[in-house]
């Protein structure tokens, strides 16, 4: 099944149960303390953010380290308690559940890490480590070594590894034996947090097919969370674009990745290799999330800035591809942002000499 004859958010948000997964308005902010106990500010981690992801799609969550989309992540399965917002899963209140029916509910939810090192209990079998799960939500009884097996096989290992422990085996088969176990427990939806960044190239490619394998053959759900957009272009139906705490683009993969309509988004892409290397190009660092700027976030390092970016906060316009711009509609439509950069910074140096006394 192509990406395009799947169900898009738009026609599943009309259709009942056609929603796996639903946040709005989900905000965690962190506090933090000085070295006498008085409280100096909060990072805002996730401000505020609202996505939906049909069932047996893949949504992607892209942006720079510290964007906040691994703290969604953990919102999204409710690892985290979040400040205020709404989560819901297959139309269920999941801040509304007590804590023994949130720990039945996971068994649907699952968490894929990026370390394959240290999500796997080094004093276990690789046997251990995926019976766990089983005997944790009652499946398969009588019958785990055999389960055991058939899980070692889907995620391409022999069964008769079963016996050995994690420091055997490489990265790439460690991940493979986390995936395993994360499918143990037969989920709905998986969140994977940078699950092939800590493996080698080669290797990457091999787990992000058998993720998709897995995606397409079980009708899995999965929010793929990676600053890797070319994983991303792999197996993503949706993305969203996160910065500073909030999504500032989404849509449908191809709609984005051939037409983006946020100038984030643009550099983003443009740092993809062989494509530029546009991130240079922003100006200065990411703002720190406990301050962040005032308007649109992301005007200290946009090449196409006005005056009613520093003012006005933009909203996440359109219908199926949304961005949050003021001016996602007059954007230069083919013009590079290395060009855009450039033209910012020659006009800036213009306006220093011409304001400099001769
Ligand atoms: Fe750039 Fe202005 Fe759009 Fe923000 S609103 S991305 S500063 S053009």
């Amino acid at each position: 099944m192509s990406p395009s004859d799947r169900t898009s958010v738009s026609e599943a948000v009309n259709r009942p149960g056609g929603l796996l997964l639903q946040a709005d308005g989900l905000l965690k902010h962190f506090p933090f303390r000085d070295s006498l106990g008085r409280a100096r500010g909060a990072v805002r981690a996730v401000d505020g953010v609202s996505l939906a992801v049909p069932q047996g799609r893949v949504l992607a969550i892209v942006g720079e380290s510290g964007c906040g989309k691994s703290t969604l992540g953990r919102l999204l399965l409710r690892l985290i308690e979040p400040d205020s917002g709404r989560l819901r899963f297959d139309g269920e209140d999941v801040l509304a559940l007590s804590p023994a029916a949130l720990r039945a509910k996971r068994r649907e939810m699952q968490l894929i890490f990026q370390d394959p090192f240290a999500s796997l209990d080094p004093r276990m079998t690789v046997e251990a480590a995926i019976t766990e799960p089983l005997i944790l939500h009652k499946l398969h009884r009588g019958r785990e070594r055999a389960r055991v097996a058939e899980l070692l096989e889907r995620v391409g290992l022999r069964p008769e590894l079963a016996r050995r422990w994690p420091h055997e085996f490489s990265g790439g088969q460690r991940q493979r034996i986390a995936i395993a176990r994360a499918l143990a427990s037969e989920p709905r939806l998986i969140i994977g947090d940078e699950p092939v960044s800590a493996l080698d190239v080669s290797v990457q490619a091999q787990v992000v097919n058998l993720l998709g394998d897995l995606i397409r053959d079980l009708g899995l759900t999965f929010v793929l969370i990676s600053h890797d957009l070319g994983v991303v272009r792999q197996i993503a139906d949706e993305v969203a674009v996160m910065y500073l705490g909030q999504i500032v683009e989404q849509g449908p993969a191809e709609a984005l990745f051939h037409a983006p309509r946020h100038p984030y988004t643009r550099a983003l892409l443009a740092a993809v290799p062989g494509q530029g290397g546009a991130l240079k190009l922003l100006e200065g660092d990411v703002p720190s999330p406990v301050s962040p700027p005032p308007g649109c976030r992301f005007h200290t390092r946009c090449p196409f800035v006005q005056p009613i970016c520093r003012e006005q906060v933009p909203t996440l316009d359109g219908e199926a591809h949304r961005a949050a711009c003021h001016l996602q509609d007059s954007l230069p439509a083919a013009t590079p942002i290395r060009e855009a950069a450039a033209d910012a910074r020659l006009a800036r140096l213009q306006a220093y000499f011409t304001e400099q006394p001769a």
